[in-house]
């Protein structure tokens, strides 16, 4: 490909929302256009990107014996009725009618359309197992599209769906989805993390996620610094905090406070460490058809971990609970405790069969002091938000805190949707078995920013081997020049037979301008031809370091090839 004819307009300026590094290359460099919130355009180079991501997915995928389908963007409504999902998934699933009313869901993950394809069409367990996968578009409304690619409304998912007979067969692939996933990522040249996973509404029992390691990701993911334990901070779990409370001594009863509301105010209104103390937390729950208060209790020094908080009163989202609602409720803001009654309420387990505790007393200006959880029916749940310090609970060790892009998501899913939806094969017995089902999901556009978040530099993207839209670029700093020009053409002819894919820079453009476009494409080198030719001398540029190096002109082309 010759510059001057390649349509990657680049530009000095980032758009006014973009604050991470790839959304603001990606769009300078002619990557990406937006053309609606949360929605972009290719041009030619992020079509070159995405597809080499797609071809690397897609290897190792049939490598490993799954096949690729492609299934509808627009989905039946009906379906989503069958799972019970129409409701459950919110907002985020755009609904609509066609001309003859007929409604329809735009696919944000395809569970339904995947079990509908296989069912009636699979009858016996010798035709299993089976794992297809697409690469597809999916949409989204999500709440906050943002950073470019990375969030988008419209995007491009490779989602997988696997068949068994059995559980054991569904987790032998689910292992294997792991290791292939694993490769996936090497060969893309990312830094990750498997992490154990929540299951949002996807539903499901074992669940793993894939972390690129960034300072920009927007998930907190949990290591442990002794073993291989790593989790999202959403499912990440930890060893119960030890609290001494040998000399603590409480009498226990009413005890008035008035104007003392909050954590900090209790602390010092008793002198006392938060870790005696009981917090509620109030929130307002969403549920497909109505909203309603919902109380979590746990320690004072922790803090509610919201997902954790959603999947115990199984909300589709929790959002802040107004002071009016709460009085609404029957209930006295600041002053809530654990035996209030008729409110859904639930107590993090680290606080079962603790003693003594100060807690709302449930009415004005009071705290009951000397509070006991011991032999109390709660309903207990894991509630907190691991913090960086605390302990694992597989091996004891410190746990640390550090920032993820999920890139990768797979579910252990079982029969959720095969029983939902009816789908059934016989089995060895000649018995009627819904099938057991595992889903797989990569995020294959968001992929594509996930390369550039871990390398770039404050000039650009760097492109690693496998993403790269050009492995060579060409430049001729003076494209006036015959001598250069004639040589430029025959080392960009030489390479382009060897098959390496080259970009050639013949614009009539100033050299400095020449190299700023390279180093914000950031193809992974380049050759520059200058004056040096004269004596039989070009450059050879590393992007990722900005080392020149002076190489003879007739060595060149095989240097080249040996990397
Ligand atoms: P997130 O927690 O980031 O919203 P998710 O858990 O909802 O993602 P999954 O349903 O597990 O996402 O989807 C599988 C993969 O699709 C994710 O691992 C991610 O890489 C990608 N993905 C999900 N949502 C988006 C989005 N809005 N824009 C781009 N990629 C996305
Ligand atoms: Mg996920």
């Amino acid at each position: 490909m010759r510059l001057s004819r390649l349509f990657a307009p680049t530009t000095k300026e980032a758009p006014k929302d973009a604050v991470l590094p790839s959304h603001i290359f990606l769009v300078r460099g002619g990557f990406i256009a937006q053309i609606g919130s949360g929605i972009y355009n290719y041009l030619p180079l992020g079509k070159m990107v995405l597809d080499r991501i797609r071809s690397v997915v897609k290897e190792e995928l049939d490598a490993v014996g799954n096949q690729e389908v492609l299934l509808g963007f627009v989905t039946p409504s009906e379906l989503w009725k069958e799972s019970g999902r129409y409701d459950k998934f919110g907002k985020e699933l755009l609904r609509f009618k066609d001309r003859k009313n007929n409604e329809f869901v735009l696919g944000p993950t395809h569970e339904e359309a995947m079990v509908d394809l296989v069912r009636n069409r699979v009858k016996s367990y010798k035709q299993l197992p089976l794992n297809l996968y697409q690469i597809n578009t999916k949409f989204r409304d999500e709440a906050r599209p943002r950073y470019g690619l990375l969030r988008g409304r419209e995007f491009i998912m490779k989602d997988g769906y696997s068949f068994h007979e059995s559980v054991e067969d569904m987790q032998r692939e689910y292992a294997l989805m792991e290791k292939t996933y694993g490769r996936i990522l090497d060969r893309l040249g990312l830094r990750y993390r498997v992490v154990e996973a929540d299951s949002g509404a996807i539903g499901g029992s074992g669940s793993k996620e894939f972390m690129v390691l960034a300072d920009n990701g927007e998930d907190d993911i949990v290591i442990c610094e002794g073993c291989d334990y790593a989790a999202n901070i959403e499912a990440a779990k930890r060893a119960p905090r030890e609290v001494d409370a040998s000399d603590v001594e409480m009498t226990p009863g009413s005890f008035h406070t008035p104007g003392v509301r909050t954590i900090e105010e209790l602390a010092s209104f008793f002198r006392i460490s938060p870790d005696f103390l009981v917090k509620a937390v109030a929130k307002k729950a969403i549920y497909p058809d109505h909203e309603e208060v919902v109380l979590f209790f746990l320690r004072g020094s922790d803090t509610l971990q919201e997902t954790k908080a959603a999947t115990a009163c199984g909300a589709l989202e929790l959002a802040e609970a107004s002071k009016e609602a709460l009085e609404e409720a029957g209930l006295v803001p600041g002053y809530i405790g654990p035996d209030v009654q008729g409110v859904q309420k639930y107590v993090d387990l680290e606080l079962k069969e603790q003693a003594p505790m100060i807690c709302g007393d449930n009415k004005p200006d009071s705290h009951y002091v000397g509070y006991s959880f011991k032999g109390k029916a709660f309903d207990y749940r894991d509630l907190v938000t691991v913090e960086a310090g605390d302990r694992c609970h597989r091996c004891g060790g410190r746990l640390t805190v550090t920032k993820g892009i999920e890139v990768g998501h797979i579910f252990q899913l079982g029969t959720r949707y095969s029983e939902a939806l009816q789908a059934t094969f016989l089995d060895r017995n000649g018995k009627a078995q819904p099938f057991v089902m595992g889903t797989y999901g990569i995020g294959v556009s968001r992929l594509v920013a996930v390369v550039v978040e871990q390398h770039h530099d404050e000039r650009g993207c760097i492109w690693t081997e496998e993403t790269t839209p050009f492995e060579v670029m060409i430049i001729l700093s003076n494209a006036k020049d015959d001598t250069q020009r004639e040589y430029g053409e025959t080392l960009y002819a030489q390479l382009r037979e060897k098959g390496k894919r080259v970009l050639l820079d013949d614009r009539n453009e100033r050299f400095g301008f020449k190299m700023s476009d390279f180093e914000l494409f950031g193809f992974p080198r380049a050759v520059i031809v200058g004056k040096g030719l004269k004596e039989g001398k070009v450059e050879l540029v590393d992007r990722g370091t900005l080392q020149k190096e002076e190489v003879s002109a007739d060595a060149v082309a095989s240097r080249l090839m040996e990397s």
